[in-house]
């Protein structure tokens, strides 16, 4: 097998809004510096959310900016809405993300919008899009949020999740990712969806999966969607953040551990495990006493493995 898989590093947001502690610009910088070095493409760098709800990601157009210089990343930043929008665009973000939740419960709650107002605003955020001037667009897409089930509503319908979809992309959206924000996806499940929203926006149209590893189901997902044709992971260096409902368990599916699974298969990440690991410390000197997971760096990679790209 030389299948290529794309790993999405996502924790400078999706970890990071997770904790109280802020991290520190410069630190930020470094480990996208040293992620980059390890061989990481991709990296959503902040959310552009109003700092004084999330001070945590107050720098994020400045990372952004900084991202945005380093040679061979692409860089993605996540936006609540038109205004967090607008200032992806003016910061240079190459890829943007919103979050709509499936559950509308969950979104009436976190954002205040019930599901056709999400849709407008995706359809406003596709306008900035189009009005912006080339070389200055966004890839934008929308993260099928709580796809998988809710912590308020508990199942969400799959032909709810395919309908949202399918008017994600009729409002100008490029694609959707299907995320389990609470953790509650099994393999399955994770293969119908898949097949069921590529099926109905097409296959081009759904590349990415964001997993939560809440009960340690997060790398079986990772194999049902990559036997359906996902080819883009999100993942957490140290599944930083950990996991609100789950003391002891990691958020993110932790991007170590899905290295070493996928390499080891034959996989190609383009991603060094040993320079990987140096990320994971400058994040342990930055936050220290922040637990950090997974079990590869912690037990060592097995004898013999040697996935290093030096030449
Ligand atoms: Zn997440």
């Amino acid at each position: 097998m030389s299948t290529q898989v794309r790993i999405s590093e996502v924790s400078l947001r999706d970890g990071l809004q997770s904790i109280s502690r802020i991290m520190p610009t410069e630190a930020k910088k470094e480990c996208i510096l040293a992620a980059v070095r390890a061989g990481v493409c991709e990296m959503e760098v902040g959310s552009f959310v109003p700092s004084s709800l999330l001070p945590q990601m107050a720098d994020t157009a400045e990372i952004v900016e900084f991202a945005r210089g380093v040679e061979g990343l692409e860089v993605v930043a996540l936006v609540p809405n038109l205004k967090g929008a607008q200032r992806a665009i003016a910061a240079g973000a190459h890829r943007m993300s919103i979050p709509f939740s499936m559950s509308e419960t969950h979104s009436v709650r976190n954002v205040r919008k019930d599901h056709a107002a999400m849709i407008a605003e995706i359809g406003a955020i596709a306008q900035a899009v189009a009005a912006s001037p080339e070389g200055q667009r966004p890839h934008f897409e929308v993260g099928l949020s709580t796809a998988f089930g809710c912590t308020i509503e508990g199942p969400v319908n799959e032909d709810q999740v395919v309908r949202l979809a399918e008017a994600s992309i009729e409002a100008g959206a490029v694609e959707v990712c299907l995320s389990d924000t609470t953790g509650y996806a099994n393999p399955a499940q994770v293969r119908r969806l898949v097949r069921a929203v590529k099926a109905a926006i097409g296959s081009d149209r759904l590349n990415t999966l964001h997993l939560h590893n809440t009960r340690g189901l997060g790398l079986a997902n990772v194999l049902a969607g990559l036997d359906e044709g996902i080819r883009t992971f999100d993942a957490s260096i140290g599944g930083l953040g950990g996991c609100p409902f789950a003391p002891g368990a990691s958020g993110n599916i932790v991007t170590e551990d899905l290295v070493f699974m996928l390499e080891a298969m034959g996989v190609d990440t383009g991603i060094d495990l040993e320079r990987l690991f140096e990320v994971r410390k400058i994040f342990a000197e930055a936050l220290p006493g922040e637990p950090l997971y997974g079990f590869t760096p912690d037990a060592g990679l097995p004898l013999g493995f040697n996935n290093s790209r030096e030449k």
